[in-house]
C-alpha cells in the first residue's frame, strides 16, 4: 500500500530552487514505491465544487503573479489520468464530482512533484476543494479516497499547515519563526502523533496560535484529506520539516 502524503510547498520559487526543502522532497521520491499514478489535493485549486481534471495532458498553470520569468517558463508535462478521474467520481458517489477539462496541474502540485518526481512520467490527477464545505467534509472526502492507496496511487496534499502571508518575510533574511507558528506546528504535529484527528478538524477551537497559522482554510484543509485517507493505528512521520520566512511552516506528513 501506498503512503498519503502531505507536502508543505511555500513559496512557488521552490520551483526552481535547490535547497534543504526540495532535496528531501527528491528523496521521498527516490524512497517511496514508484506510484502507478498520483491524485493531489492542492491549495490552490480551491472552488466553489468538487472536480478532478480528465485531461489526458494537463497544462502547466502559473498561478501567480510578480514571480522572476523563468518560473513562468516552467512545464510540468506529466500526463494525466481520466480512468482515475472517473474512478475518483465513483469513490465519492453520491456526490457530485464534475470532470473537470479546464484545470490542470497548478503550482501548488507542479512546484514540488518537479523535485519528488522530475521525469514527469507518473500520470497525475487533481481534485479540487469544495471552498464551501466545512472541514469536517474535507477529512471524510479523504477517508473515502483511501482505498486507492491500494490500487497503486499516490494520494498527495499539497499546501502548508502554518501559511500566514500578513506576517511573511519575502526575501528579507530569514527570520526566526513567529513563537506561535512554532507552537501551532509543534501542537498539531503532538495531535497526528496522538491520533486525535477531531480537534484537527475543529482547527477554529484551538485558540490564538491556530487563527494566526491558519488565517485562510485553503492551505490547511489538503492536510485533512492525507488524514483522513491514514489507516487506524498508521504510523505518522514528518520527513520534511522548516518554517520559511517566519509564518510558513514547511512540514511534511507521511501516512504509511
Ligand atoms: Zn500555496
Amino acid at each position: 500500500m501506498l503512503p498519503a502524503i502531505f507536502f508543505g510547498h511555500g513559496n512557488p520559487m521552490n520551483a526552481l530552487a535547490e535547497n534543504a526543502y526540495t532535496q528531501a522532497w527528491r528523496k521521498i521520491g527516490i524512497e517511496t514505491e514508484r506510484p502507478g499514478a498520483i491524485l493531489c489535493i492542492s491549495a490552490h485549486w480551491y472552488v466553489p465544487g468538487t472536480g478532478v481534471t480528465i485531461s489526458t495532458a494537463p497544462r502547466t498553470i502559473h498561478d501567480f503573479g510578480g514571480f522572476p520569468r523563468e518560473l513562468y517558463q516552467v512545464r510540468y508535462p506529466a500526463p494525466g489520468d481520466p480512468e482515475l478521474a472517473r474512478r475518483v467520481q465513483q469513490l465519492l458517489a453520491p456526490l457530485a464530482v464534475s470532470l473537470d477539462g479546464s484545470w490542470g496541474l497548478d503550482h501548488g502540485t507542479w512546484s514540488v512533484l518537479c523535485h519528488v518526481y522530475p521525469d514527469a512520467d507518473i500520470p497525475v490527477v487533481q481534485l479540487s476543494i469544495d471552498e464551501s464545505k466545512p472541514a469536517a467534509f474535507h477529512f471524510d472526502i479523504g477517508r473515502r479516497i483511501a482505498p486507492l492507496r491500494e490500487e497503486g496511487v499516490l494520494i498527495v496534499g499539497s499546501g502548508n499547515l502554518v501559511h500566514n502571508l500578513h506576517t511573511y518575510a519575502w526575501g528579507r533574511h530569514a527570520p526566526d519563526p513567529y513563537d506561535w507558528a512554532i507552537q501551532f506546528e509543534d501542537r498539531a504535529k503532538g495531535l497526528m502523533l496522538a491520533e486525535e484527528v477531531r480537534p484537527l478538524i475543529e482547527y477554529e477551537t484551538l485558540g490564538r496560535e491556530a487563527l494566526l497559522s491558519i488565517p485562510t482554510p485553503d492551505h490547511y484543509l489538503p492536510l485533512l484529506y492525507v488524514l483522513g485517507a491514514r489507516q487506524r493505528g498508521e504510523p505518522i512521520t514528518f520527513p520534511v520539516a522548516g518554517v520559511d520566512g517566519g509564518s510558513i511552516s514547511m512540514l511534511s506528513v507521511q501516512a504509511g
